[in-house]
């Protein structure tokens, strides 16, 4: 008799830690993001390939869309890659991670090179010293890039393996916290006005925006190299980046 009862509460124990396993983890557990400074953000977790609005057939980890939305606005970007694991691209590179952006003029939005050219200039103010987040910029000086060839962006990240997103990664804009699993990233356009909000960490600063101006918006790369950050991975001569 005794021993029934002592069977019955060690099920009842086993039950719960089973119901304890299976509850999912809180949202925000998924997605984390800090501004660290002006125009970098960092975000931990939630790292997912998605498409990009606008662009059909380009992917991107869905914590890129609002820098893309920001880029396209300001720059009149065109993008004619994102993520992918084709082998034209270093596979060692953010391409196959969904962290890297080839691009070329919007010219059916009236973008140029010209275009082009500023936000190159703005992203890698000198040779092989790029602004955070971004982790390599290819442009002119590259191989396989510059201007009227394409500009190649690559984003700051914590190491990860060929294919799967990063566990960390670094952008302009803090990502917007998707709403369920399902990526609530809307189709539509551009539709939105709401862009300098920098998802939902309201900062003041987001309104100086678009000044790029030089000085002050350099980061000390101190700043990022405290976390743990996969080697730079340039495209080589030779490869199509
Ligand atoms: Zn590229």
């Amino acid at each position: 008799m005794f021993d029934v009862m002592l069977r019955k509460v060690y099920i009842g124990i086993a039950t719960v830690a089973v119901l304890a396993a299976l509850a999912p983890a809180p949202a925000s557990a998924r997605m984390q993001s800090v501004e660290i400074s002006n125009k970098v953000c960092q975000t931990t977790g939630g790292g997912k390939i998605v498409r990009i609005p606008g662009f059909p057939g380009e992917k991107i980890d869905r914590r890129l869309l609002q820098d893309i939305k920001f880029l396209r606005r300001k720059y009149k970007i065109f993008i004619t890659d994102g993520y992918s694991t084709d082998p034209v691209h270093s596979a060692n590179g953010e391409h196959p991670r969904g962290l890297a952006l080839d691009i070329v003029p919007n010219f059916a939005a009236g973008g140029s090179w010209k275009d082009i050219d500023k936000l190159a200039e703005w992203a890698e103010p000198r040779q092989n010293h790029p602004r955070s987040p971004f982790r390599w910029v290819g442009y002119n000086g590259d191989s396989g890039h510059g201007s009227g060839h394409h500009l190649h962006l690559s984003y700051s990240h914590s190491g990860a393996a060929f294919g799967k997103t990063a566990k960390t990664i670094y952008s302009v804009k803090c990502p917007k916290r998707a709403g369920g699993d399902g990526d609530g990233e809307p189709n539509r356009d551009d539709g939105d006005g709401g862009d300098q909000s920098g998802g939902g960490i309201g900062t003041g600063g987001g309104g100086a925006g678009d000044g790029d101006g030089g000085s002050g918006g350099g980061i000390s790369p101190r700043t990022i190299d405290s976390f743990q950050l996969a080697p730079v991975q340039p495209e080589s001569a030779g490869i199509n980046g």
